[in-house]
């Protein structure tokens, strides 16, 4: 029924993927934030370490290359991943882009916080987010915003992160020398 449509056999040697994500900021719990350990009254509520940057991280380069989510691949019903560091996550999730033929090109990425102050502790968080990941320091940006007294992180209630990741395929070094005419479906 209905129109014909015809696919075209398009394949990039790049692709991108976003994540974001959001923890509840209680007393008494460890504020992670990509990997370091900063010194606050409240930390992230979470099944794992709470690590919000990281889980955004994670998110993107899953969504990069289509394989699913963070949910998906480190259940919160998964002992293995309680209270694990989420620098693991990131690990895996690497191992995933190896394994699909990805290598990632950049990583930017806000976290959004009323306080503390994050400046000190971004060279130390994209060292260890780049160990993870196994790729260059120059290659990730960590950037840090506070919520201007609004909404759940402007309320000091939340963490909040943002993250984009650009890969690119091994296989797929080269364009397409053409575009092929392609295999006709319908919808
Ligand atoms: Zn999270």
């Amino acid at each position: 029924m209905g129109k014909t449509v015809q696919t075209t056999p398009f394949r990039s040697r790049y692709r991108i993927g976003f994540g974001n994500d959001l923890h509840r900021l209680a007393e008494g719990r460890k504020l992670i934030l990509g990997g370091v350990t900063i010194p606050f009254e409240k930390g992230p509520v979470g099944h794992s370490d709470g690590d919000a940057l990281a889980h955004a991280v994670c998110d993107a380069m899953l969504g990069a290359a289509a394989l699913g989510d963070i949910g998906q691949h480190f259940p919160n019903s998964s002992p293995q991943w309680h209270n694990a560091s989420s620098l693991l996550f990131l690990v895996h999730a690497r191992e995933l882009l190896d394994q699909a033929g990805y290598g990632i090109v950049n990583v930017d990425s806000t976290i959004g916080l009323e306080r503390p102050k994050l400046a000190p502790y971004i060279p130390r968080m994209r060292e260890k987010l780049a160990g993870a990941l196994g790729i260059q320091q120059t290659q990730i940006s960590v950037k840090a915003k506070t919520g201007e007294g609004v909404d759940a992180v402007g309320e000091g209630a939340a963490v909040r992160a943002d993250a984009i990741v650009l890969i690119e395929s091994w296989t797929l070094n080269k364009p397409p020398r053409s575009l092929r005419r392609g295999q006709i479906r319908s919808v």
